[in-house]
């Protein structure tokens, strides 16, 4: 057993399922371990890491106000989260900001918001409705509103006010839809539970419910948005305007960070309703704006689209060539396969040794979740390691 393990074992919560390597460096999409082997990057830190790893505009960007302002409170204005703020609405349908630390505190923020709005203007309304098989994030009340049994079974009674319903089912909304309901939740993608893509007709379909019923429409779009699915955001790929969205992961390239975003008549926190300590903090939203600019001058969503299609075709071929591929699916560079078996640990491992850094999302799923700077080289290169990687089995 090497050290590191040994280290953990002694003094680390178990609470993760690590593969045996210890990652200490990392340039673009390359990773090398303690031993010096290099790895080609296709989790990105769950989806974080969107312009790979330290990149020169968000090292720069955090260099430079590392050295000039790192922390305040907020009873006092910033230029960088002022700076975030802006970039944000401009480049989105919404027109408010709060900002925060990771993506659980989003959702949470934007179930309180939903309430504060049904108290205001829903007769006390409160419920929220959300979909089995969606991760909104750790917190008890997010884990109550994660429609997961595996993350809510260990920790029960869970706070009540939610309702999970199935995933791309409009007429399950209609049914749990009630004069208790504030607002539904959804993941355009369902990242963690699967990469489900909502379908087109179910966006649409919550959307109109949503305004027919004057209750709010939130978009999970931790996962999906800052361009991931070929798009800033995942819901303009549907043609739908949410009412709140939610952002963390890839927002920051690796500094966590986190924002809801509302509509005008949905941003409806009062002074002193809701805070955070480090949120919107100078350094984290100094290291976000450069990675939104640097995403949106250089076109990386576009990129992220081609690059995502050439992932599709890529996983469409693999799976004529293996039978044990079951199904692929996903949407720009959210991407997943999954087996007719549960052999996703030992094509992760196989992977490993071949030098590929691949998501398990399931026993039987990987999931594809590279940078937006990505090149087809290196899509290809990640395509031919897991194709020897099932070979190998
Ligand atoms: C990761 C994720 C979260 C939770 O974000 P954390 O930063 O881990 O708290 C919530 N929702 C979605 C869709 C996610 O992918």
């Amino acid at each position: 057993m090497n050290k590191w393990i040994e280290m953990e074992n002694k003094y680390y919560m178990p609470t993760f399922r690590r593969f045996p390597v210890t990652l200490t460096r990392g340039k673009g999409n390359t990773v090398w371990d303690d031993t010096g082997k290099e790895y080609l990057d296709f989790v990105s830190g769950w989806a974080v890491n969107s312009l790979g790893h330290c990149h020169p505009s968000v090292v720069n960007a955090i260099n430079k106000q590392v050295n000039t302002l790192i922390h305040v409170s907020n009873s006092f204005f910033t230029i960088p989260q002022l700076e975030l703020a802006e970039l944000l609405v401009n480049n989105s349908c919404l027109d408010k900001v709060f900002c925060c630390n990771s993506g659980t505190e989003a959702t949470e923020g934007a179930v309180k918001l939903a309430r504060r709005y049904g108290h205001k203007h829903l007769n006390g309304a409160y419920e929220v409705i959300t979909t089995t098989g969606s991760f909104h994030g750790r917190t008890l009340a997010m884990v109550s509103a994660s429609g997961q049994i595996k993350h809510q079974e260990p920790y029960t009674p869970l706070p009540s006010g939610f309702q999970n319903v199935e995933f791309n089912n409009l007429e399950a909304i209609k049914i749990a839809t009630s004069d208790k309901t504030c607002a539904v939740m959804l993941e355009p993608v369902q990242g963690e539970g699967g990469v489900n893509v909502a379908s087109r007709d179910y966006l649409h379909g919550v959307s109109t419910w949503c305004k027919q019923n004057s209750i709010l429409l939130i978009l999970d779009e931790i996962q999906t948005g800052i361009g991931r699915t070929g798009k800033l955001f995942a819901y303009e790929h549907y043609n739908i305007e949410p009412d709140i969205i939610t952002l963390a992961k890839g927002m920051g390239s690796g500094v966590p960070v986190g924002a809801i975003l509302a509509k005008e008549h949905a941003s409806v926190f009062a002074s002193g309703e809701h805070g955070s300590t480090f949120g919107g903090n100078p350094l984290a939203c100094a290291a976000a704006h450069a990675v939104v600019s640097y995403i949106l001058e250089n076109n990386l969503c576009r990129h992220a689209a081609s690059m995502g299609a050439l992932l599709t075709d890529g996983l469409a071929e693999l799976k004529k060539q293996f039978s044990v591929i079951s199904s692929s699916r996903g949407l720009g560079l959210l991407q997943a396969v999954e087996f007719e078996k549960d052999i996703a640990d030992e094509i992760v491992l196989n992977c490993l040794k071949n030098g590929l850094l691949i998501n398990r999302l399931k026993p039987n799923a990987l999931r594809f979740m590279p940078s937006l700077i990505i090149t087809p080289a290196e899509i290809s290169r990640a395509l031919e390691i897991v194709k020897r990687a099932i070979k190998e089995l």
